[in-house]
């Protein structure tokens, strides 16, 4: 039988040097994250970046994130200040990404920061993408790798689904861990979270020693779109379905084990909840259910992040 998810495949040494080699082509890849998996293309590239843009149905002036491996190599694009070595060595390779000034040697196609003069810039913790960005020359611009305004994906299925065969590789390393979007953090003037992640506000503020602005950022900030992240059927906060069809995403231990319920995490730990956040509202999608009704969720640190994401999906 033919194999349909023959351009999926697992972490070996011969994938990852298939996959920069695509890659220096101008190809777009479907690659693994700790926080979502990514469509990733050439930042230096015009055409590469281009194609994200297409395959993704993302509009135009929705800036991408840069990614990289070493500070060394942000450091040819960007303008790294304290504030960021502070942040990094607390937090990096890991779930934050910096917004920072431009600099005036960046080679950064400026389509993928949608000509503005600042760069959000992350260095991720995965092992497949670290091997990957070790062996490139450029760095990776690099968007979830899902339909603009959809749910983000987790695992490499999730890219298939969006995809198919347009992607002519897709690296499989399972479930993202942490599973939503990275912190946004934007150092170009008083610190400021531009969207909320697993990092929390407090836990910035706790490393930089300084308050985060809370003005309205003038920056474009696709994460901060109204509808974003929406599973293709009505999101309901706060309130209980009454009949079966419509599912229920819970939290905590009080709740019934019903066959519409879904529980984020039965232990009311929200790191858990974020990580099965979008793998539940697949789920429910896939099983047929009409709508999603959503418990309350505690809004505090992870649980931010996850309300912001809900509230999205739910427009
Ligand atoms: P996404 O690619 O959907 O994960 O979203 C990218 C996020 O990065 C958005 O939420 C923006 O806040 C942020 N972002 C990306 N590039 C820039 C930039 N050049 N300036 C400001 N924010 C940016
Ligand atoms: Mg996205």
């Amino acid at each position: 039988m033919k194999n349909i998810y023959s351009n999926i495949h697992s972490f070996n040494k011969k994938v990852i040097k298939k996959t920069v080699l695509f890659l220096k082509q101008g190809n777009i890849i479907g690659l693994p994250t700790e926080t979502v998996y990514g469509l990733a293309g050439n930042a230096y590239s015009k055409k590469a970046v281009k194609k994200i843009f297409k395959l993704k149905k993302r509009p135009n002036r929705n800036p991408l994130i840069i990614h990289y491996d070493k500070i060394k190599k942000a450091n040819q694009d960007v303008i790294l200040n304290k504030k960021f070595f502070k942040l990094y060595k607390n937090f990096c390779p890991g779930p934050l990404t910096f917004v920072l000034k431009k600099n005036k040697f960046s080679k950064i196609a400026s389509s993928a920061t949608a000509n503005l003069n600042t760069v959000a810039i992350r260095f991720p913790n995965n092992r497949v993408i670290r091997a990957v960005l070790k062996q490139l020359p450029f760095p990776l611009a690099m968007p979830s790798a899902n339909i603009s305004s959809t749910l983000s994906p987790v695992n490499a299925f999730d890219v298939f689904d969006d995809f198919k065969k347009k992607i002519k590789i897709i690296i499989n390393d399972g479930s993202s861990k942490i599973g939503i979007e990275s912190t946004v953090v934007d150092l170009t003037g008083k610190p400021k979270i531009l969207r909320p992640g697993i990092i929390s506000s407090s836990d910035i503020r706790n490393c930089l020693k300084v308050n985060l602005s809370r003005k309205k950022s003038k920056l474009k900030s696709p994460g901060l779109l109204k509808k974003h992240y929406s599973p293709g059927i009505p999101v309901i906060i706060g309130k209980k379905p009454k009949k079966l069809e419509h599912a229920y995403i819970v939290f905590g231990k009080k709740f019934k084990n019903l066959s519409n319920y879904f529980n984020l995490s039965k232990k009311a730990d929200l790191k858990e909840a974020a990580a099965n956040l979008y793998k539940t509202m697949r789920k429910i999608k896939k099983k047929g259910f009409k709508k999603i009704f959503v418990a309350k969720i505690p809004n505090l640190g992870p649980g931010i992040a996850i309300n912001d994401r809900l509230k999205r999906a739910s427009r």
